[in-house]
């Protein structure tokens, strides 16, 4: 069945291609969908014909938000712990065995209810691309189950079981246990191996390791890097080719310009310095240098609980000096990139058919309204969330 979206006032596709500059505008567009992939794009009057009809009302339409870093399978709640940060108390990753003993303590149908939960809720907001990492259970059979769970819910799934070192295990004992059983157990549910380099987690040495097993297991790295110290993450990340090293919050030169000459695209989460009430990272250093950025919202119960990625974007925007037209696009195609993806984050004939309608006629919208739902209609794999599409009107001929 083909679908066609008239009447886009500002059509961002990010095929540059297509139109005028990275984010490839062209103003008055079309897209036709056929199944679960873009035919068509271009001007609206040279669409081709379709099964059915979506009348965008000259609106904006962008590719979903392709959502590359995400901590969805947990039990709990720690609005307790923010309400006594914003009170003055400092972040230190050390509430995360918080909601490790909530998680492992919950049932699986009670995970799976909270993740699709937060799934719907990042959907209804234009996020149609998410990665889900585990991180939550710490032990073969909590990390197994978390990424079986997110597993029904994205093919992006991560397995974090290096997120701390849980009490009861040495830092040496844990590391082996991550690389050896659990990394086993975890590996028919996941793509990617993650670890939290960084001061209170994993150091260099313990990061590689547990990286180069997951690589042997067939998993690609990506890497919680440089988000309380300067430490060795990026270089580890960018060592061992991971797709992304997320946060980068605390930077070198020499961090900076290995980034600058990889493929790892560096993953900004400033959903994550709004909640600790942390500086930002600096944006601007990174794409002045050619790094490619990607932004996310780091979703978890501790550090950053929002599936907004509207909300990252404005505060890339406000906060961290990126353009609008950056920020849109790090958080679509700078996604893709950090997730390794080419059919997400872009529209254009052969992509998914992924996108968001905003109740605004054009992008800019989304930074200069801060906190409004804008995105009224989702398309996710081609299927509508909101109204269905109607029967073109024959009368018309
Ligand atoms: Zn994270």
């Amino acid at each position: 069945m083909s679908l066609l979206i008239t009447n886009i006032g500002e059509l961002v596709t990010n095929d540059p291609a297509a139109g005028d500059g990275p984010l490839g505008l062209i103003r008055d567009a079309a897209v036709v969908v056929d199944g679960d992939r873009v035919a068509w794009v271009g001007a609206k009057q040279s669409a081709p014909d379709a099964d059915e009809r979506i009348d965008a009302g000259n609106a904006a339409v962008i590719p979903g938000f392709v959502d590359s870093h995400a901590h969805l399978v947990f039990a709990g709640d720690r609005a307790a712990e923010f309400a006594a940060r914003m009170n003055g108390e400092p972040y230190t990753g050390g509430g995360i065995r918080t909601t490790v003993a909530a998680t492992r303590a919950a049932s699986d149908e009670s995970l799976r209810t909270s993740a699709a939960r937060l799934v719907g809720e990042a959907r209804r907001q234009g996020t149609t691309t998410i990665e889900i990492k585990s991180g939550y259970g710490l032990s073969v059979e909590d990390e197994a189950r978390s990424l079986r769970i997110a597993r029904e819910l994205t093919e992006e799934t991560t397995f974090l079981g290096a997120h701390v070192v849980p009490a009861g295990y040495s830092p040496d004992a844990y590391v082996d246990l991550v690389c050896g059983p659990m990394l086993a157990a975890v590996t028919p549910y996941a793509k990617w191996v993650d670890v939290f380099c960084d001061r209170g987690a994993f150091d260099g040495d313990q990061a590689r390791a547990i990286l180069t097993a997951g690589v042997k297991a067939g998993l690609t790295p990506r890497v919680h890097a440089n988000q309380l110290v300067a430490g060795p993450g990026v270089q580890v990340a960018v060592e061992l080719g991971a797709a992304s090293a997320d946060h980068c919050t605390h930077l070198s030169d020499t961090d900076v310009s290995a980034l600058a000459g990889s493929d790892t695209v560096a993953t900004l989460l400033p959903g994550a310095e709004f909640s600790t009430r942390s500086p930002y990272p600096d944006a601007r250093r990174l794409l002045a240098a050619g790094v490619t950025v990607a932004l996310a919202t780091d979703c978890n119960p501790g550090s950053s609980y929002t599936s907004s990625m509207s909300f990252c974007l404005a505060l890339a925007v406000r906060e961290m000096r990126m353009t609008p037209a950056e920020a849109l696009w790090a958080a679509t195609a700078g996604g893709a990139r950090a997730l390794r993806r080419d059919d997400v984050g872009v529209l254009r004939a052969g992509a998914r058919a992924d996108l968001a309608i905003l109740d605004a006629p054009s992008y800019l919208h989304l930074a200069y309204r801060p906190g409004v739902p804008l995105i009224t209609e989702v398309l996710h794999n081609g299927v509508p969330s909101n109204h269905p599409a109607t029967a073109p009107d024959r009368t018309e001929g």
